[in-house]
């Protein structure tokens, strides 16, 4: 337990955003036209937005005074010269390559170190990440610990590598055939759920004795520093910069999505410890997929905004308001009896659909008729996250088992109160208990990659 307690904002509300809520037929009306897909309602139709806790969070005072700032000059900004300063600071990275996003990075970074038919292995590959992986030709394997699939037994760190397991399948296919290892910081897919700073030296350790990269895919590095300090006893008394910097001292590169922890709404960043080939060769891809390597596909003051925002992002205290916030949510609903991933994660409480509706099978995604629920009910928008995100095997086009079938309530950052938190933790303890008559869902209409974003449905019968 993190606290039941609201506990009060380190900071004061300048300007606010008016929120309208919908009456509920209209909401019945909307979510059929979307094709019961909530990714595909109007933001003027949701009430409280948990979709994502994405380039949703809202900057501070010093962030938009830095928009002003803006050298909009084609080379050699200066705002990128701050950038790349808080980089440095920050993740103790020297080499920094501005990206419109996380996976702009990606898209930059993977064809440098992917030749065909290579893995690429991770506790458990992003969405996006998998995507690119396999569009260069690799094969995304996951190799998190089995306790991450086991929603209702807590473990500090969810997050974790199997390594041994990793370090059989490294001898078994050959280090030659593994194009790198990827640690993603939090673990997202598995619950926003922590890497222990051990781990992350034992996968460290295992691939340097085979001579593989390792590189982090950092939304959450902020939120992963938070937990380590919390539950790992040797980094009781150690600064959360303190600890950011250590994690990164294991790896050789990183690409980042501000739009997480970074707390901008756009931006990305694509660094390396210290590989001047690499660098530069993803300086010229840079120029061609982002921008030229100063700007990267972000404006001057945007680069301005995320320079002051990484600093802000790992701010004890914000973080200690951040993280029990959304412990706060996944408490409510836990003491309330609705199944939730435990402990709760940093940036989101994921909700055990499979366990809350074990009526509905995995091919009618229980998770996506939840989120569709949820938004009838109360206009809260979530998003399902297992076999409807997960999709289908490359090669064989078959349905891929997902091991859980979560709904995500995701929370922005500095944007929602307590109150907030307490209308939706409501709203889904009264769905649970009437949880027996909500209706699976199947495609109307099928997309070939990526298929969630755009999917439609139907009820099923
Ligand atoms: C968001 C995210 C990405 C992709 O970043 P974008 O900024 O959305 O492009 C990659 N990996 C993880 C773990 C993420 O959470």
């Amino acid at each position: 337990m993190i606290s039941n307690a609201h506990l009060a904002e380190p900071f004061k509300i300048k300007m606010v955003e008016p929120l309208k809520k919908i009456l509920k037929e209209e909401r019945i009306t909307a979510i059929k036209r979307a094709g019961y897909n909530p990714f595909l309602l109007k933001s003027d139709e949701v009430y409280i937005d948990l979709l994502t806790d994405s380039g949703t969070g809202a900057m501070s005072d010093k962030q938009w005074s830095g928009l002003m700032l803006g050298d909009e000059s084609y080379a050699g900004s200066r705002n990128y010269y701050s950038l790349a300063k808080s980089v440095q600071s920050v993740f103790g990275y020297k080499q920094v390559i501005p990206t419109h996003q996380g996976r702009g990075a990606e898209q930059i970074l993977f064809p440098q170190l992917i030749k065909k038919g290579e893995f690429v292995l991770g506790n458990m590959h992003f969405d996006t990440t998998k995507a690119h992986i396999e569009l260069n030709g690799g094969i995304a394997k996951n190799f998190v610990i089995k306790e991450a699939f086991d929603t209702q037994t807590p473990h500090p760190f969810k997050g974790n590598f199997d390594v041994p397991k990793m370090d059989a399948f490294i001898r078994e296919k050959g280090a030659d055939n593994i194009a790198f290892i990827l640690i993603t910081v939090t673990c997202n897919s598995a619950g926003g759920q922590p890497v222990s700073m051990a781990n992350i030296k034992e996968v460290s350790k295992c691939a340097k004795k085979y001579g593989i990269r390792v590189f982090f895919d950092s939304a959450r590095y902020a939120e992963n520093a938070y937990f380590i300090k919390q539950r790992e006893d040797d980094y009781k008394g150690v600064s959360i910069p303190q600890i950011i910097k250590e994690m990164f001292s294991y790896g050789d590169g990183t690409t980042v999505s501000a739009k997480k922890d970074g707390l901008v709404n756009i931006g990305g960043l694509l660094c390396f410890k210290d590989d001047e080939t690499l660098y530069k060769r993803c300086q010229a891809m840079c120029v061609v997929m982002e921008g030229f390597p100063t700007y990267g596909g972000l404006a001057g003051r945007d680069m301005e905004a995320l320079a002051q925002g990484l600093k802000e992002g790992i701010d004890e205290e914000y973080l200690k308001y951040r993280i029990n916030q959304v412990a706060y949510l996944g408490e409510r609903l836990s003491e309330a009896g609705v199944p939730v991933q435990l402990p709760i994660g940093g940036h989101a409480v994921f909700v055990d659909a499979a366990k809350m509706l074990p009526h509905i099978p995995k091919e009618q995604f229980p998770a996506h008729a939840l989120a569709n629920e949820l938004y009838i009910q109360s206009g809260v928008r979530a998003v399902e996250i297992g076999s409807l995100l997960l999709g289908r095997d490359p090669q064989t086009n078959k349905q891929q088992e997902s091991p859980m079938e979560l709904l995500r309530l995701t929370i922005p950052r500095r944007v929602y109160t307590y109150n907030h938190m307490d209308f939706v933790a409501d709203a889904l303890i009264k769905i649970n208990r009437l949880a027996k008559n909500i209706k699976g869902v199947e495609f109307t209409y099928e997309p070939e990659i990526l298929r969630h974003f755009t999917a439609r449905f139907k009820l099923a019968e």
